[in-house]
């Protein structure tokens, strides 16, 4: 890299070594050659003087056609690469991200354009796909607010007709009370996913049981467990105490857990572990759920995707985005082993913090 700089420079210099050698040149022989025809004849102050004068002319003539040279030159290796870059600039003013400059062809003089297309070049690629993630963001959140309300507004129009019997009457407020518990969830979570990815949410470093939170998050879920007889298996080591932000935790818990029993069927079983080290605390929540295909399991933490479009209605495909958002500024790991019609394990392993947050189980 150095060596060609080294090479670039001295070629340049060498160039202009050589313009400023001809010119010099040029004007040195004009002069002499003037003056030889008229030195034969009287060499006179008045002979050298218009010799003088005729070189004068013939060096602003010649400095004419150099800067003319020069400034066609400009126009090709400065100009023209500047109003292409100006010119897709204006494109990317426009709303159209899809414009991109091609290198210019000898990339040894033109290094420095190069590197600014490279730049310009990345710069729209990102805005492109901020845009299309924006647009896309839109659509779904249109949709999954759209569901619901549509489903509220058939409930409130059936239950304005005056002869329908206490059951439907209910049935159908309880629809209604269902779903805008659903859409006040969804806007929930989008305020704080979007919190969490603009960085407006700084996790609190305090220093808490993990082991009691993981079992109060757990305890929530009783009365769905007990509804779908599902078998639960806890091997939680006591008073594991880690440096972190409880409030964002419970988040990771719930919505883990959350998908645990929605996705188990009746009878099914679903397992909550947690092992630590001197450094690191590993939670594995387990299933005998439905499963995650590896097709599925490639998207799960993508916001608003639903792999398994059964259970649509009782989610919004925001939770594993949200909990992959507060494991990873946690400097933590997610990963999910899981196989089709046998389960799900979620394994998250979290930093248990400097060592005065350590207190070992008794
Ligand atoms: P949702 O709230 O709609 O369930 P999530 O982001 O929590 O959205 O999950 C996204 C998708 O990941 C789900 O639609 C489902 O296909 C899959 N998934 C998540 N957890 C499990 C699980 N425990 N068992 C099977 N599939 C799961």
């Amino acid at each position: 890299m150095n060596y060609r700089k080294i090479l670039h420079a001295f070629n340049n210099w060498f160039v202009f070594f050589l313009l400023a050698a001809f010119v010099v040149t040029c004007c040195t022989m004009l002069f002499v050659s003037t003056l030889s025809e008229t030195l034969d004849i009287v060499f006179t102050e008045e002979n050298i003087a218009s010799a003088a004068k005729l070189t004068f002319g013939n060096v602003l003539l010649i400095s004419l056609i150099f800067t003319i040279i020069d400034t066609v030159r400009r126009k090709l290796t400065v100009d023209r690469p500047t109003k292409c870059i100006i010119s897709a600039g204006e494109k990317i003013t426009g709303g159209d991200f899809s414009v991109r400059i091609e290198h210019l062809r000898d990339s040894y003089a033109y290094e420095s354009f190069n590197s600014i297309i490279d730049c310009f070049n990345k710069m729209a690629q990102e805005l492109g796909s901020v845009e299309t993630l924006r647009t896309d963001f839109i659509a779904n959140v249109s949709h999954e607010l759209k569901t619901p309300l549509a489903i509220m507004q058939n409930y409130g129009t059936m239950l304005q007709s005056p002869d329908l019997s206490d059951k439907k009457r209910i049935e159908y407020a309880k629809g209604i009370t269902e779903n805008s518990r659903r859409l006040a969830s969804l806007i929930t979570n989008i305020l704080k996913l979007n919190k969490l990815e603009n960085q407006r949410i700084f996790p609190v470093s305090e220093r808490f049981d993990l082991s009691e939170q993981l079992c109060c998050s757990l305890l929530q879920f009783e009365e769905i467990w007990e509804q779908k007889s599902i078998d639960i298996e806890t091997d939680i080591e006591d008073s594991v105490y880690i440096n972190s932000d409880s409030e964002l935790l419970e988040l990771v818990w719930n919505n883990l857990l959350s998908n645990a029993f929605k996705f188990t069927e009746k009878g099914g079983a679903v397992s909550v572990a947690l092992t630590a080290d001197e450094d690191f605390a590993t939670v594995k929540i387990a299933d005998t759920g439905c499963g995650i295909s590896p097709e599925t399991g490639a998207h799960i933490f993508e916001k608003f995707y639903q792999g398994d479009t059964s259970h649509a209605m009782q989610g919004n495909g925001l939770g594993l985005a949200l909990v992959k958002r507060v494991v990873d500024i946690m400097n933590g790991e997610i990963a999910v082993e899981s196989e089709v019609g046998i389960g799900s394990t979620f394994i998250v392993k979290l930093k248990r913090g400097d060592s005065d947050g350590l207190e070992k189980a008794d």
